[in-house]
């Protein structure tokens, strides 16, 4: 099985990268990759307990505690494949947020860490004037709370956490109806970079974009329409095609999409945490045999990192046909 959309607490996931991949491994993942919001230091931590561990290793012809520097592909024991490298980044459009993968990214190119730098600086930003609007309101503490977190990309999410927390609402949705959402006492707008930004930035650390799950946008079918050429005119090169909750008549439609577009097909669960069943990692319907030849696992940069079809995909013989059952 592959997955290539998850998150750790390094965004608003609930897990540790290496909870996380203890998950990925009984789940009998094959290739995963860590999307967290506007961050890579998922990657950039497993990788260093990597090294940790293998310059530990007394036996250095073990290839399987040796590990190599590369900031794209990291070869795990929980994964029979490997983690890809992966990064979600909050894009604006019309004034609505729309999210936008980076695969195989280089994890330590400059222009990408600049751009993540820029995009958690505004997360603080925004969660800071947030605070001020809720301090306002007789709402304290939100600044120390998140303090305490691991995350390096602060979201509303987080927000609403503390705001349950404190008896200040009863639910998270409550926090963004009353509060923190567009017609919320403590709204803040956000000020994401555009498509353009994104898109080409993960080209220049070698990543593939992906505009990630495109039917959860509230867009009438012509916005939608025009959102996708707008995303298509700034160079993106794929569209998630399969992931978790995706009903079936949108899972042809995302394949007709990408057939007319000429774009390669992801899938991935978006995984957040354990407690959403739903959206568990692996959990995404078989990818479409419309999508045969534009399956990720076509693509050079899956060839130039990975070198070899997935295993499902090479054993099964129906190329393309198959990632997991939903
Ligand atoms: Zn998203
Ligand atoms: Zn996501």
């Amino acid at each position: 099985m592959i997955d290539l959309h998850s998150h750790t607490h390094f965004s608003d996931g609930d897990l540790s990268p290496s909870r996380l991949l203890s998950r990925a491994h009984e789940r009998g993942l094959e290739y995963l990759a860590i999307t967290d919001h506007d961050s890579v230091t998922a990657f950039h931590t497993l990788r260093a307990e990597r090294h940790a561990h293998a310059s530990k290793d007394t036996n250095p012809d073990d290839s399987s505690t040796t590990s190599n520097a590369s900031g794209t592909i990291l070869r795990l024991p929980q994964l029979s494949g490997g983690l890809i490298s992966g990064v979600e980044v909050s894009c604006q459009w019309e004034g609505l947020e729309i999210h936008v993968l980076g695969l195989f990214v280089d994890v330590d190119n400059v222009a990408l860490t600049t751009m993540l730098q820029q995009q958690q600086q505004r997360r603080r930003e925004r969660a800071a004037a947030i605070d001020l609007k809720l301090q306002r309101n007789g709402m304290t503490g939100l600044g120390a709370y998140l303090d305490t977190l691991p995350c390096d990309a602060i979201s509303r999410s987080h927000v609403a956490d503390f705001l349950v927390n404190q008896g200040h609402s009863k639910n998270k949705q409550h926090a963004f109806n009353k509060l923190i959402g567009r017609k919320g006492k403590a709204y803040v707008a956000a000020g994401w970079c555009e498509f353009a930004d994104a898109i080409a930035t993960i080209h220049e650390a070698g990543g593939i974009a992906s505009l990630a799950h495109p039917d959860r946008y509230p867009l009438s079918r012509p916005r939608f329409r025009r959102m996708v050429e707008d995303y298509c005119e700034a160079g993106g090169d794929a569209i998630e095609v399969s992931y978790s909750n995706l009903n079936p008549g949108s899972l042809g439609h995302l394949a007709e999409l990408c057939e007319k577009h000429e774009l390669w097909a992801t899938a991935g669960s978006d995984f957040h945490s354990p407690d959403h069943h739903w959206m568990d990692l692996g959990k995404i319907r078989m990818m479409p045999a419309a999508c045969r030849h534009s399956a990720i696992w076509h693509h050079p940069a899956w060839q130039q990192h990975i070198g070899k079809l997935p295993a499902i995909v090479s054993a099964g013989g129906s190329e393309g046909s198959a990632i997991s059952d939903a």
